[in-house]
């Protein structure tokens, strides 16, 4: 090769590597389509009636490729350890359109070392249209890729997902070469014109256990025929979920970063409560751990305890962070923390938390223990002068309901609290329906009082810089519940 031709490489290279991904807001030119389908049985409609020679239900091909067992076929690694995958989006979508499919491509980033960027002149790039049906080829083929997401059909995180994880080079997981000892494929409900689809491909497993929780797995009815019948079954516990519709599975993420050797520390969380540590953490190329929680559909509740975090100015240098949705551009339900920290519950308002550490200084002492559930109520709130209202469903506040409200107000201030209004079932010393305002975190700290009834409360004020409020409701009777302001004040 000629120094010359070496140089263009390299040059072409660095563009790569500098590319930086779009920017797209949602507007108001559609709606979001309520649809339960899974991943799959989106692709399967959809896909059933084009002409396109389609592989295993979605993948595209112009050249037989072994999957991931393949040279030349990952996208390129560049110095830093990032893998930068460029695309362009049809003009053909509309600006909610793009902004779901941004939305699903920036879990890879948070997540794994692969970042997807707007492509300014790479040679190797997708090119995401709404054609006919979802589909994409597998791994990277060399010069202008098409990924069809069709915008009538497509629009969903975990089909976008899906599609987008072919193109790094992951094939179906039940089509992996040890699927036999995972599942069963009930041949006799799939046409015969089907069977190629449920084929054992010569995969790379890349020593990772087999994943029924996959985004990439088939769901257990896929080409069944008659409709409606099983076509996969988990072995040996027929009822282990699989074909899921949430998006990327813990195993999904391990995998990425497997196969592109990013050295990361990344862990997802899918089920609807669990526990993590700082215990034994290897922090990777970019100093910090990622905790990503994603529950069905509830709000997340993350209870933080024993931190114990080496203390810098600011808490620049060693911190716990949590962000109120899955991505650090989002809002920050709690800001840099470091040093003895007790804290009240932390509450999503979506079904999405992602919780960092970062430790530039002793990673070992950095220390702390989490562990969440999902909650249909309770808030944190850490804007000034806001609002906090008792749960309520058509005006009355619903039975058997325990919800926290977390006002967390900047280290150095205060918080007050006013009613403007109070009506809860009224009980001797409070003991049916209540609502508990502690000074601080938690049930170690004092309370600023326990109220019933249809009196108003006090104004309240805090002597640190967090109040938490209490809900509880018993089974029988209900009322109005109550609505209070709040402010922050220099704790002078
Ligand atoms: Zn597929």
């Amino acid at each position: 090769m000629e120094l010359s031709t070496v140089l263009v490489l390299i040059a072409a290279g660095w563009a790569v590597c500098l590319a930086s991904p779009i920017q797209v807001n949602p507007d108001s030119d559609g709606d979001p389509k309520q649809d339960d389908r899974t991943v799959f049985e989106r692709i399967e409609a959809l896909n059933n009636e084009i002409s396109k020679p389609l592989r295993d239900g979605d993948i595209a091909y112009n050249i037989v490729r072994s999957t991931t067992k393949c040279d030349g076929c990952l996208w390129d690694t560049c110095e830093n350890g990032m893998v930068y995958v460029p695309y362009v989006l049809s003009s053909a979508y509309s600006n909610i359109d793009k902004w779901l499919i941004t939305d699903a491509i920036k879990e890879f980033e948070t997540m794994t070392c692969v970042k997807f960027v707007s492509r300014s002149s790479e040679a190797d790039y997708l090119s995401i249209e709404s054609l006919s049906g979802c589909w994409s080829y597998v791994s990277k083929i060399g010069g202008k890729q098409i990924v069809s997401l069709n915008k009538n059909g497509c629009m969903n995180p975990g089909v976008i997902q899906h599609e987008l994880m072919h193109t790094l080079g992951f094939i179906h997981e039940h089509s992996r070469s040890d699927r036999n000892n995972y599942v069963d494929i009930l041949w006799q409900n799939i046409l015969p014109v089907n069977h190629p689809n449920f084929e054992i491909r010569d995969s790379n497993n890349l020593d990772l256990p087999y994943d029924y929780g996959s985004i990439m797995h088939y769901p257990s009815t896929a080409y069944s025929n008659p409709s409606g019948t099983n076509t996969i079954v988990p072995k040996p516990d027929p009822k282990v979920p699989i074909g899921q519709t949430l998006g990327m599975s813990h195993l999904d993420v391990m995998k990425i970063n497997k196969l592109y050797k990013c050295n990361l520390c990344r862990t997802k969380f899918t089920d609807p409560s669990g526990s993590f540590s700082a215990d034994g953490l290897s922090f990777g190329q970019d100093g910090s751990c990622l905790w990503l929680i994603q529950t069905q559909n509830n709000k997340v509740s993350l209870q933080l305890s024993g931190i114990n975090i080496p203390l810098s100015v600011g808490c620049n240098e060693s911190y716990i962070k949590v962000y109120d949705g899955g991505y650090k551009s989002d809002e920050v339900l709690l800001n840099n923390t470091c040093g003895f920290q007790i804290l009240p519950p932390l509450i999503s308002s979506t079904n999405l938390m992602l919780v960092e550490l970062v430790s530039s200084q002793k990673p070992a002492l950095s220390r702390f223990s989490a562990s969440y559930n999902t909650v249909t109520y309770g808030e944190t709130l850490i804007n000034d002068n806001g609002v906090v209202i008792s749960p309520w469903v058509r005006g009355f506040y619903p039975n058997n309901v325990d919800a926290a409200y977390s006002i967390i107000a900047p280290q150095g201030y205060k918080v007050s609290l006013t009613f403007s209004y109070f009506y809860m079932e009224d009980s001797i010393n409070c003991s049916k329906d209540y609502l508990i305002v502690t000074d601080g975190a938690a049930t170690i700290a004092p309370a600023l009082g326990k109220f019933c009834g249809m009196k108003l409360p006090p104004a309240l004020v805090s002597s640190g810089n967090v109040m938490l409020l209490q809900f509880h409701s018993d089974d029988q009777k209900n009322s109005y519940g109550y609505k209070a302001s709040y402010r922050f004040a220099p704790n002078a």
